[in-house]
């Protein structure tokens, strides 16, 4: 039996982990279950997965989660301490899909513990890559990608030699506006941006996919993962979503790798690593699409591009300063603080206003300092959005 831990259990990637580990139960040992407000859904997994723990990441949730697991033996846990807490209990496999910075402690005390961290939280590597991937490397512990793309540049490396690879080039769908005038973007609402033309995800990536904040935190990830230079990483706007990625190697082969989109292809490639086991997701009719269509990205749609780009080029925690501004600007959105096309502006500004704080983004990377640039670039960008709104 191998002992699994979920962290956001109750999300988009979450719940396509248990549905998968709930086609074999008898293989897993599930050590803790994690999840925010939606407590029905949370208890109902522990309870059907026989978890030993479930854990909201809501301290006031707590006598809820106690009372929908009474009399079943289940222990509840509330808030982040207690998030830390479960990761700590040793696990063979740890999926790390709470979204946003929110995820690094948790995962960072579950490398801590010598296992496999499978990786959806890409905002963890963003804001904290080299010190995860040190962490991991300290403690004997395995990260492997989850993020559809990474997880395809990750299969199409298995057998080659890094030295050998000219580039990366991730694919982008180019989220709910593509084919939108890039005039009409500015009226774009919230309710528009939360629907993906092809992928079924939480809402917070779902708007990053429409404004290409997603892919620019991809970028990061794949510079992050797999140790490439920036120049080396290449973005195409591809429509249908059936490549998820590709390496080129200096020979000129490039390696694609295809298939349907659905999450459960990228988690249970991880969930079975090294092994390939058969997969409940759809197979590829090629000749039924008929066309695959690839196009440079508009980087004038697309500003979060050129600002991961010079994310990567300052380095220290100017990705952790990226990523929460970023988050901060898209609560923003959400809470009608924001156009759409106002967000990009906004953690621009961040950004450049940080960028000559040596102080703050070149010191080291410590949980202690990462803590500090996030915080200061929330406010920072709460202070942009409240200029912007007067
Ligand atoms: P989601 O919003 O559907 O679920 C997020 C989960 O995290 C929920 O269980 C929620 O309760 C929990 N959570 C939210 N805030 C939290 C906090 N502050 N502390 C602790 N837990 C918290 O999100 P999702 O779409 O499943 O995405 C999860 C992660 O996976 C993100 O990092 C996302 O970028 C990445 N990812 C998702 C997809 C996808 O298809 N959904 C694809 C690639 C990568
Ligand atoms: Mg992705």
């Amino acid at each position: 039996m191998r002992r699994v831990s979920i962290f956001g259990a109750t999300g988009s990637i979450g719940q396509s982990t248990i549905d998968l580990i709930a086609r074999t139960p008898e293989a897993y040992d599930v050590v803790a279950l994690t999840g925010g407000r939606n407590i029905a859904r949370l208890a109902d997994d522990a309870v059907r997965l026989g978890a030993k723990l479930a854990v909201t990441a809501h301290d006031g949730l707590l006598d809820d989660l106690r009372a929908a697991l009474a009399g079943t033996g289940i222990e509840a846990a509330a808030g982040e301490s207690a998030l830390i807490e479960a990761a700590a209990r040793p696990a063979d496999w740890v999926m790390s899909a709470i979204v946003g910075a929110a995820g690094l402690r948790p995962g960072l005390k579950a490398l801590e513990q010598g296992g496999t961290l499978a990786l959806a939280n890409k905002e963890s590597l963003v804001t904290a890559g080299p010190l995860l991937m040190e962490v991991a490397r300290a403690h004997g512990a395995t990260v492997l990608p989850v993020d559809s793309e990474h997880s395809a540049i990750f299969q199409a490396l298995v057998g080659e030699d890094m030295s050998a690879v000219e580039r990366i080039i991730i694919t982008a769908s180019g989220g709910a506006f593509r084919d939108w005038p890039l005039a009409d973007l500015e009226r774009a609402t919230v309710k528009e941006a939360s629907h993906h033309p092809n992928w079924a995800m939480g809402q917070r990536i779902t708007i990053d996919s429409a404004s290409m904040f997603n892919k620019a935190l991809e970028i990061i990830e794949t510079h992050e993962f797999f140790g490439i230079a920036p120049e080396r990483i290449e973005v195409l706007v591809h429509p249908e979503s059936l490549v998820h990625a590709l390496v080129g190697f200096r020979d000129g082969a490039l390696m694609a790798h295809l298939g349907v989109s659905d999450m459960r292809h990228a988690i249970g490639y991880a969930l079975n690593w090294p092994a390939r086991e058969a997969l409940p997701v759809g197979r590829l009719d090629l000749a039924g699409i008929g066309q695959l269509n690839f196009r440079h990205p508009d980087e004038a749609r697309y500003p979060a591009l050129r600002l991961a780009r010079e994310v990567m080029a300052r380095g220290g925690l100017s990705g952790a300063v990226f990523n929460a501004a970023k988050e901060a600007t898209l609560d923003g959105f959400i809470a009608g603080r924001i156009g759409f096309t106002g967000m990009a502006g906004v953690v621009e500004a961040v950004l450049e206003r940080i960028g000559s704080n040596e102080g703050l983004i070149d010191a080291n990377m410590t949980l202690d300092n990462i803590r500090a640039a996030d915080h200061v670039a929330r406010s920072l960008a709460d202070e942009e959005m409240r200029e912007r709104a007067a």
